[in-house]
């Protein structure tokens, strides 16, 4: 066997490994009993061993240094497991699982938090975590910025500077909208009453599978934050359900079929290779959002949803699509970013960004959080946080170690933005379709211009490549705009 082959075939083995540990993680989330966190602990501290082992063999460093890629996709697996062997073998094994056992222990410590309203509690797990993330921060940036070297394992080539060059200009066409929208005298209904939860399940399994996502090889459980999990022929979501917002559910459904229709997607040639997944979280949440919200909440495709509740639920209080399509576009700012309308979505993103470069730094301390964090929420959104489950106690990020994390969900958007922009002009009758339910023409767009690559074709390129054009923040700006604008008449 020539060295390239050799490393692809240990590569293969690696993956399903990585795979195998994605599984007892969506295992903890969805079906795993209560008592088990402290074994499965254990168990993943026990597999990350083996991955870290595999991960930075020295082998590997003799077979890339051997190897002669067969074509230009082969140069492409070569290069990226170089990135990643480079990385690993700068995080001490120690290290690597002492933050696979803490964050295991902090994500358990975090849902009883979050229930009972008790910063306290967490917030020692949280200084762990935080403390394991900084020191591999420090063990990557070899003297350079930690924070940005974190934000490799999330968005390869991307910098805290250029994000916040993002945010800087994101940020006041949101306001200045936002202030347009809060000014409007438009009074924008609301969902009200009970919605039987087994319906709400129903229902979302059908947008499953009209947005595109194979149930053969994925199925949906429920969980406390939704998510998807796997590549390629196991990609499984979560969801949420309350019987009192039913949106919840059919967006968060939506949202994590875009991430799963992705790993979906990826040619089957890069299956359990170093290319078989999404690029960069960037892009995975370009997929999900552009599913959520610019086909999901699109006034056509609203219209397709109206008439699902109105078989499931009979009448709801809202009786016809134009007043649907707005109540499910409602703007107010709330607490809970996963719930939050289009238009505020990216300033807790904002929040987050800020406030978790400042803990990174060690400008900001565990202990001080709650306080900053409602502060900024105050001045950004007008109203004070009630409890810490609205605030810091949110979101699950932290509590797994995922610093640099957030910003990609804004970026994501950015990217959903600009090939939203490019959809539309090379599919232009694509309302008619929606409105029938039937979103295989964007979805079928996105599938050849993006999805398909996997990770062969770095994120900044491949946007560019669908799209035609650098990335930039004006086609969602001017998205945001004109549907906001045209919904509350501003
Ligand atoms: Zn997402």
């Amino acid at each position: 066997m020539s060295a390239f082959d050799e490393l692809m075939a240990f590569q293969r083995e690696t993956e399903a490994l990585g795979q195998i540990m994605g599984r007892l993680g969506w295992d903890m989330e969805t079906m795993m009993p209560k008592g088990s966190a402290n074994q499965r602990a254990d168990e993943m501290e026990a597999l990350d061993g083996v991955l870290h082992g595999r991960r930075t063999d020295p082998r590997i460093g003799e077979w890339l240094d051997n190897a002669e890629a067969p074509d230009a996709t082969g140069q492409r697996q070569l290069d990226e497991i170089r990135f990643e062997f480079d990385r690993q073998k700068r995080i001490p094994a120690k290290l690597s699982a002492e933050l696979t056992r803490t964050t295991a222990l902090a994500h358990r410590a975090w849902i009883e938090a979050r229930k009972s309203n008790d910063f306290e509690a967490f917030a020692p797990h949280l200084e762990k975590v935080l403390g394991l993330s900084v020191e591999k921060g420090e063990a990557l940036a070899d003297g350079g910025d930690p924070y940005d070297a974190l934000l490799q394992d999330y968005e390869p080539g991307a910098s805290g500077a250029e994000l916040d060059q993002m945010f800087a200009e994101l940020r006041p066409r949101l306001v200045a909208l936002r202030e347009r929208v809060q000014g409007s005298d438009r009074v924008v209904p609301e969902l009200k009453g009970d919605f039987d939860i087994d319906a709400q399940m129903r229902i979302s399994a059908k947008l499953a599978k009209t947005f595109g996502y194979d149930f053969e090889v994925g199925r949906i459980d429920k969980a406390v934050h939704p998510f998807s999990s796997g590549s390629g022929r196991d990609v499984r979501i979560t969801t949420r359900t309350d019987a009192k917002n039913p949106s919840d559910c059919f967006y968060s459904t939506i949202h994590e079929v875009g991430h799963a229709c992705y790993e979906q997607a990826v040619s089957p040639d890069l299956y359990l290779t170093a290319l078989g997944s999404g690029v960069s979280m960037g892009v995975h949440e370009s997929q999900s959002r552009i599913y959520e919200n610019q086909l999901g909440r699109s006034r056509a495709f609203t219209g397709h949803l109206f008439g699902l509740m109105r078989e499931e639920f009979g009448d709801f209080g809202i009786d016809n699509e134009d007043d649907f399509y707005a109540a499910v576009n409602r703007c107010a700012p709330g607490y809970i970013r996963t719930e939050a309308d289009e238009v505020h979505y990216n300033l807790h993103v904002a929040l987050r960004f800020d406030l978790e470069r400042e803990l990174v730094s060690g400008r900001l301390s565990v202990s001080d959080l709650p306080e900053v964090w409602d502060a900024r929420f105050e001045a950004d959104f007008g109203v004070a946080v009630d409890q810490p489950a609205n605030g810091c106690l949110q979101d699950v990020h932290w509590s797994e170690g995922l610093f640099g994390y957030f910003p990609t969900y804004s970026l994501g958007n950015v990217y959903a933005g600009c090939l939203h922009a490019a959809l539309r002009k090379d599919v232009p009758d694509l309302d008619a379709s929606l409105l029938e339910g039937d979103t295989s023409a964007a979805t079928g767009w996105l599938r050849e211009n993006v999805q398909k690559f996997g990770k062969s074709i770095p994120a900044k390129e491949l946007i560019e490549q669908a799209t035609g054009k650098a990335p930039s923040v004006g086609p969602l700006a001017d998205y945001l705009d004109t549907k906001f604008g045209d919904i509350y008449g501003v």
